[in-house]
């Protein structure tokens, strides 16, 4: 594997530099709250049962469309969907000591960011995090096509290009092989795995450079081949 020197970092967003279940958990509340005033069912129904779908996989899809067949077939799902689409939260937590290490680090390289998912929702979860000036160019894939989510390699380029350094000496950090690792090597990218959220125990055939438990390990490796 390469040893070139680091000169930028790419970062996946979910799971990466926050933990995505402290969005979902607040969406859910915000949901509930919205069906329970248009059923008969009490919001706590509603916030459990969009919790327990949601905790069998977020990749899934159809939570929404689950807790409405459970618990009251006659409401809008669209409208509820909508609900969720539209939820800004005023503010999300950053894996403990993120915003130090994103600053120090960023003090030495440039940074970019690579996100799959609903536009208006990871730019809602970007603002809510606070961390928009960290980074030389922010890629949300749905934005090029819902088609070029992870691993396709059109968001790695897309940021490559917009950081203008060459894939050799570019690092990416995301926590899903089959999207992150695999993704960032098909463009010739090492990738560092974090162990957090929703598939840190997720095995995977995709190896990558490095295996780590967060972020902030990342960085730590990151910066031993860092020229400073
Ligand atoms: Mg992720």
């Amino acid at each position: 594997m390469s040893t070139d020197s680091v000169r930028a970092v790419i970062f996946d967003l979910d799971d990466t530099l926050y933990l995505q279940q402290s969005f979902l958990d607040a969406a859910w509340h915000h949901v509930a709250e919205f069906a329970a005033q248009r059923s008969s069912v009490p919001r706590e129904a509603w916030y459990e049962k969009l919790s327990l779908y949601s905790s069998q996989g977020s990749d899934r899809g159809g939570i929404i469309d689950r807790a409405v067949a459970d618990l009251d077939p006659s409401q809008d799902i669209q409208l509820l969907v909508d609900r969720f689409r539209s939820f800004a939260p005023e503010s999300l937590p950053l894996i403990d000591n993120v915003e130090d290490a994103l600053t120090a680090l960023h003090a030495v390289v440039p940074l970019g960011l690579i996100t799959d998912g609903d536009v208006t929702i990871q730019r809602a979860k970007i603002a809510a995090l606070g961390i928009a000036h960290h980074f030389d160019a922010i890629v949300i894939s749905d934005e090029i096509g819902r088609e070029f989510r992870k691993p396709h390699p059109a968001p790695f380029r897309a940021a490559l290009e917009a950081l203008g350094v060459p894939a050799s000496h570019v690092v990416y950090v995301g926590d899903r092989p089959e999207k992150d690792v695999a993704g960032a090597a098909s463009v010739g990218m090492r990738a560092i795995r974090v162990r957090t959220g929703e598939y840190a125990a997720r095995e995977s055939q995709t190896l990558p450079w490095h295996d780590v438990a967060d972020v902030l390990e990342a960085i730590k490796v990151l910066r031993t081949y860092i020229a400073e």
